[in-house]
């Protein structure tokens, strides 16, 4: 896993708040150590990003203090708010204080694209191939270079956003072309009233098929608070976790 050590000005004095976090990332973690453990998984092969939607800036600087390196966000305003307030609190940026890497999860306007790309690392709701277009014209304009996931549909349900899987090999293609872009590999939310175990292993197949173009294209990004047990052991390599570490969150409005 990669939610790492405490550093040791995080075990100096922590708030509340902090030790709150600190129990909701242990917890996280023993689900996946017993799910890897059932599934022969190696537990380093998990990588958990911490989905911190609708909590403060404050909360994204106590896990990072904890040894959280992945943060998830999936709305623009917030998220790039979000990162500015945490760029200019956790400092200094150091040997034991590596960044922040941002994954941006959620579904993505093409008129937003040039924002997202001047603050994440990673989007992983790639799912059409005008979003791909603004992706590599923002990630140009910013100087920086975008890693992509495809986002699947697994039920086909357009209002949820994905690809469709008859169409992941053209959307994946056409970010693996994009200068400025790199294809790291598959995303999916389990669709509802679906076994998710089901709905992951259908996911797994899609990676399988990418990677024999794409070997590269590794990550398997599945699994949330509810799911993630059948996200390891249908092969994710990363997890979305948010409720199960910051608590349950109001309704979205
Ligand atoms: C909010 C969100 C998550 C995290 O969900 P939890 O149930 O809080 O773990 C994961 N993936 C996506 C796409 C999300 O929007």
């Amino acid at each position: 896993m990669n939610t790492g050590q405490p550093s040791s000005d995080a075990l100096a004095e922590p708030d509340a708040r902090t030790r709150e976090l600190a129990t909701g990332l242990a917890v996280v973690q023993q689900r996946i150590l017993a799910a890897c453990a059932t599934a022969g998984r190696e537990p380093s092969e998990v990588h958990v990003i911490v989905v911190t939607k609708t909590y403060p800036a404050a909360d994204v600087v106590r896990l990072a203090a904890l040894g959280v390196r992945d943060v998830g966000e999936s709305r623009d305003q917030e998220a790039g708010a979000k990162h500015r307030d945490v760029s200019a609190a956790v400092l200094p940026v150091g040997a034991d204080r590596p960044p922040l890497r941002w994954h941006f999860i959620g579904r993505l306007q093409s008129n937003k694209a040039r924002h997202v790309a001047g603050y994440a690392d990673v989007v992983h709701s790639v799912d059409r191939l005008g979003l791909v277009d603004a992706l590599d014209r923002g990630a140009a304009a910013s100087g920086r270079r975008l890693d992509c996931l495809v986002q699947v549909s697994l039920d086909g349900d357009p209002t949820r956003g994905g690809t469709p899987v008859p169409q992941v090999p053209e959307v994946a293609d056409r970010i693996a072309a994009a200068p400025h872009l790199g294809l790291a590999g598959v995303m999916a939310v389990a669709p509802l009233g679906v076994d998710p175990r089901a709905a992951f292993a259908a996911l797994r197949e899609v990676s399988e098929r990418l990677r024999q173009v794409h070997p590269a294209a590794v990550m398997i990004s599945a699994g949330m608070s509810g799911d993630l047990e059948a996200a390891v052991t249908e092969g994710a390599t990363h997890l979305r976790v948010g409720s199960a570490v910051l608590g349950p969150r109001p309704p979205l409005g």
